[in-house]
């Protein structure tokens, strides 16, 4: 099987970017940046799906993991509800700032909250329950940061993960994978086992960006 660096066709994408409402002037300019500097920010698509599940889930509190400069935790704040909040982990310092600086210049300093650390030592810390928790970090760890987020989600919260299919590469076998994808292949699947197969959970896993999980709390 060949990896296609890709999980869906790009005429698709192409396509669907164009049909897509435009962002924000500022947010716009955030996310070209972001770009440029090839940090690894959530795809147009990606964007939009997570606009549709909050502007149906209308979370008070959002916790997401792997801030870097900002972007999806400013994309998240339209659909939080006036008196809502935002708690992001970085652990990259040059990140962290810029971050700092895009939330500062989108003036939601009100409703986003930076914090500064490795999210599998900062979860543990923090308190309260949150309505949607967004994976979205250093791939081997996705089973942690799922194991940390069953602790803080609130009951019929959602937990959201991006980058699941890694460029296609999660879906082949294990022998087609070369030496040095193995250990995040092997992690990769053992957390879409655990998350796919919580029965407290309706989960699905869908083929768009890099791959995406949405896995809502069943009351
Ligand atoms: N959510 C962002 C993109 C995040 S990219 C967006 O779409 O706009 C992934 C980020 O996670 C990187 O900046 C990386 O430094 C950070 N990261 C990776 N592992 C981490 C960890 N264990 N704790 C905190 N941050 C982490
Ligand atoms: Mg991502």
């Amino acid at each position: 099987m060949k990896i296609e660096n890709k999980v869906v066709y790009e005429y698709i994408e192409e396509y669907i970017r164009k049909v897509q409402p435009k962002l924000d002037i500022e947010l716009e300019a955030v996310r070209a940046q972001a770009e440029e500097s090839h940090v690894p920010i959530i795809k147009p698509e990606v964007a939009s799906l997570i606009h549709t599940l909050l502007a149906i889930k209308k979370p008070k509190r959002i916790l997401e993991i792997g801030t870097a400069v900002g972007f999806s935790a400013n994309l998240m704040c339209k659909y939080l509800v006036s008196d809502g909040e935002i708690i992001t982990i970085e652990r990259n310092a040059d990140m962290y700032k810029k971050a700092l600086e895009n939330i500062k210049k989108l003036k939601t300093e009100n409703k986003i909250k930076v914090i500064f650390g490795d999210a599998i030592e900062e979860m543990t810390k923090i308190s309260g329950k949150f309505d949607v928790i967004f994976i979205d970090a250093a791939k081997g760890h996705y089973d942690t940061f799922y194991n940390d987020s069953l602790l803080l989600l609130a009951e019929e919260g959602m937990i959201i993960a991006d980058n699941v299919l890694y460029k296609g590469l999660v879906a082949c076998e294990k022998d087609e994978i070369v030496r040095r994808h193995k250990t995040i292949h092997k992690r990769m699947r053992s957390f879409i086992d655990m998350i796919m197969n919580n029965p407290e959970f309706e989960s699905t896993l869908i083929p768009v960006g890099d791959g995406i999980i949405i896995s809502k709390k069943i009351g």
